[in-house]
């Protein structure tokens, strides 16, 4: 295609690019920090297919999935769904490269793809059973892939796609609500400050909706500033306690987990369709130490016994929330963003040579907004 001919000749002043090298992070095998090593010898990711487009990553941000995964966090799981025939061999995912956000440019297209062009400047969300990010070329499919918004930065773009894909699906598959019917709504999102948290706030303001936020003393005025309407210090005292005395909510998006979903049903509205969103689940911890099988098993049967028993006792629906790939939904969040309805919250930056220390950084937790790699 034309494009491909315009990477050949890009590529033709850089003779490693040519030999199909990129540099990149990777690991050979789950660890910690140590297992991270660069290397300037990974195979550049060539289109495979008529609706996949190259790019070449500008910015990539972490997520707390990629601390996780250099630790094995769901390797069966995204084992069978990378490729289920290797599913029993061992290392098949070896070498792996982490990194789930991308912002970037266009640099190859497959003959089938109709929305992109050679040049196009790009964000995405890289699901986590692909090759990752962290590296100097990343290829998908085209409806994975969305243009970034005009005004920001490849910095500030990367900040964005894997946490708003992960607030999209959850709030409108899991919570019911969209641009249309969320006026109104009263919505508590537990772990305001991070990163998710940093972008429903204000997607939910977008919206319409009445936003309530859980977070610590020192992240009140960075929340607050996003719009949240309400915001309570989990730090200073008893928090149920003071959600208890306000007026219950259609919608609890939970990104802490933990005990908070034992209290939190008792502060949605019974009897009414309101929801209880997790973000928090078992499923690939449950696959990890039981087994594929077991461990779908166990995790699905816990996840029905909930529904069930919050259906019947007060009419309160319970779910579990994931991230889903969905380039047109980024499309929608390009828009807010170009409106200045949605801002990146970007709390540290570290170079291509740093990712150890962005990582270290993400281990800390207390994140508020997100940690940004510099690619190009
Ligand atoms: P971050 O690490 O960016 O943010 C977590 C935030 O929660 C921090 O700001 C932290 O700050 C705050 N926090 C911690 N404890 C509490 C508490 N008890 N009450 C209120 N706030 C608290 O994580 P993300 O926002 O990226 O993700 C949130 C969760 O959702 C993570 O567990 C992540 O793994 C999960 N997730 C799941 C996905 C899925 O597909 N199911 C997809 C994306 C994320 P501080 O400690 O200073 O209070």
């Amino acid at each position: 295609t034309g494009c491909r001919v315009c990477l050949t000749r890009n590529m033709s002043s850089s003779p490693p690019r040519l030999q199909g090298c990129m540099s990149a992070w990777i690991i050979d095998q789950y660890g910690s920090n140590g297992v991270l090593k660069y290397t300037e010898e990974t195979t550049v990711p060539t289109i495979s297919s008529a609706t996949e487009v190259m790019i070449k990553v500008h910015a990539v941000s972490l997520n707390p999935l990629d601390v996780a995964m250099r630790g094995g966090y769901g390797a069966k799981l995204l084992k069978l769904r990378r490729d289920p025939l290797s599913v029993m061999d061992n290392d098949t995912e070896f070498p792996l490269i982490l990194g789930r956000d991308l912002s970037g440019v266009v640099v190859d297209c497959g003959s089938g793809v109709t929305h992109f062009a050679l040049g196009d400047e790009v964000w995405a969300a890289v699901p986590p059973w692909k090759q990752g990010s962290l590296a100097e070329y990343v290829t998908l499919t085209e409806y994975e892939v969305s243009h970034k918004p005009k005004v920001l930065s490849h910095i500030e773009a990367a900040s964005i796609p894997y946490v708003a894909n992960t607030s999209l699906s959850a709030l409108v598959n899991g919570g019911g609500l969209c641009r249309d019917s969320s006026s109104n709504k009263r919505v508590l999102i537990t772990g305001g400050s991070g990163g998710v948290g940093t972008f429903a706030i204000q997607l939910l303001k977008a919206w319409g909706a009445h936003v309530t936020v859980t977070c610590s003393q020192n992240a009140v005025g960075l929340v607050r500033g996003l719009g949240a309407d309400e915001v309570l210090d989990y730090t200073a005292g008893d928090v149920v306690e003071q959600l208890e005395m306000m007026e219950k909510f259609d919608v609890v998006f939970d990104g802490v987990g933990g005990d908070t979903e034992e209290w939190a049903m008792g502060l949605l509205k019974p009897w009414s369709g309101a929801k209880y969103v997790t973000l928090v689940t078992p499923l690939l911890l449950n696959t990890d130490s039981m087994g594929l099988l077991d461990g779908t098993l166990n995790a699905g049967f816990s996840l029905q016994i909930k529904a069930i028993q919050n259906l019947l006792s007060s009419g309160i629906f319970y779910r579990w929330g994931f991230y889903a790939p969905d380039g047109p939904a980024l499309d929608e969040v390009s828009k807010l963003v170009d409106a200045g309805k949605i801002l990146p919250v970007v709390e540290a930056q570290f170079s291509f040579t740093q990712v150890p220390q962005a990582f270290q950084k993400l281990e800390k937790g207390h994140a508020r907004g997100k940690t940004v790699v510099r690619v190009a």
